[in-house]
């Protein structure tokens, strides 16, 4: 009986205890929102309508209002870093660094943003440091990321190639390209200093990774070449067209200096021109139409080319036409052909480029890593105009 009784007491009180209790959460929370600096609501939504630098003025203002904002921190540095203002990002990311009330997530985070203000600001040992700081953490497969395309920047081959092997296989491949390529460039390096064994070792490395890797067979042609084995580099060279034959057209000159030392052009002419039958390239045309007209002529080249051009119609092979037609033509008749061949050729400059397949980037060299994506083997060696006929 006692206990219930005690009941009948205590529920009232309960209830003005619960209210008691929401009323304070409720000021709690008006007393939180009021806290939050209207410069910060401002400066979101500068960020959503992408005005930042209004939204970079009203973060600013907010973080003096109230410096302990550690989000606040986080969004105005990213976005220094963003608009390119680094050295603005690294102080603000360095702060919080140094802050001794982050969480251990937070100053992780922290630590990944500095990493990347430093590797945009080109301070790479410095990004460097950063990300090896952060291998073993949580953060460890992003930090391998960062710190692979730091090697890569730095041209430090070995160091990339350690990373690389550690990393998870993506889209089936274990980087079998990549790691392919990294020791493709140790060879060139080595070449360069007539290390010829080391280049050796380095492209048999290449091998072994990708099989397929048709720049090691280039290269390898190169080591022989630099060592008088003119033989040898044209076999190394030759064996291109089983693996990829659009590569044959980085390989032309290369195949036509060596049959010059060895005094054998005219087999060099007779090779390139079976591969321009079985594999068609502008770049193959373009090599074997300088050897024609050396050694046979303009006649001989203006024929090669116009046979060139009945099989493939390209406004790249009309120009190297019309440069042929100009060297065989009447006196009379050449100054309209140099018009007409002026006309095509600002257009053919145009097509005349390498594009990468991955981002689209176009350039007039050919490169085995794209300079504005960073993927490896992402040129295909044709014109893009070729490309555009025959895809
Ligand atoms: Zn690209």
């Amino acid at each position: 009986m006692e206990i219930e009784f005690w009941w009948l007491l205590a529920l009232p009180l309960f209830f003005v205890m619960g209210w008691l209790a929401a009323r304070i959460d409720i000021r709690q929370i008006v007393h939180e929102s009021r806290a939050l600096p209207r410069s910060y609501l401002s400066g979101l939504n500068f960020l959503l309508n992408e005005q930042s630098d209004k939204a970079i003025d009203a973060f600013i203002e907010a973080v003096r209002i109230d410096p302990q904002t550690i989000e606040l921190h986080f969004a105005l540095g990213s976005l220094f870093r963003r608009r390119g203002e680094t050295d603005r990002a690294i102080r603000i990311h360095q702060l919080l660094v140094d802050r001794e009330d982050l969480s251990e997530e937070q100053r992780l985070q922290a630590l990944e943003e500095l990493g990347q203000d430093f590797l945009k600001a080109g301070l790479l040992d410095r990004a460097e440091a950063v990300f090896l700081r952060l291998r073993g953490t949580r953060a460890d497969d992003r930090a391998a990321r960062y710190l692979l395309e730091i090697y890569q920047q730095e041209k430090d081959w070995v160091k990339a190639v350690d990373i690389i092997r550690e990393l998870p296989a993506h889209e089936d491949s274990h980087w079998q390209r990549e790691i392919a390529n990294f020791y493709c460039e140790l060879a060139v390096q080595a070449l360069a200093d007539s290390r010829f064994e080391d280049a050796d070792a380095h492209i048999a490395a290449a091998i072994a990774a990708n099989r397929a890797c048709v720049r090691a067979s280039l290269i390898l042609g190169d080591i022989f070449a630099a060592q008088g084995k003119d033989e040898e580099a044209l076999e190394a060279w030759k064996r291109i067209e089983n693996q990829a034959p659009a590569y044959l057209a980085l390989a032309a000159q290369r195949v036509m200096d060596a049959y010059r030392r060895l005094e054998r052009v005219d087999q060099g002419q007779t090779l390139l021109r079976s591969w321009l039958e079985r594999h068609p390239s502008l770049d193959l045309l373009d090599e074997l139409f300088h050897w024609e007209i050396d050694q046979d002529g303009a006649q001989a080249a203006y024929e090669l080319v116009r046979e060139e051009l009945r099989r493939n119609p390209t406004l790249l092979g009309l120009d190297k036409l019309l440069e042929a037609a100009l060297l065989t033509a009447p006196v009379e008749h050449r100054g309209d052909i140099d018009l007409v061949k002026q006309l095509i050729h600002s257009h053919t400059r145009k097509v005349a480029r390498y594009r990468c397949d991955t981002c689209g980037f176009k350039a007039r060299q050919f490169y085995w890593r794209c300079p504005a994506c960073g993927g490896w083997e992402t040129y295909p060696p044709r014109r893009t105009e070729e490309f555009d006929l025959t895809p």
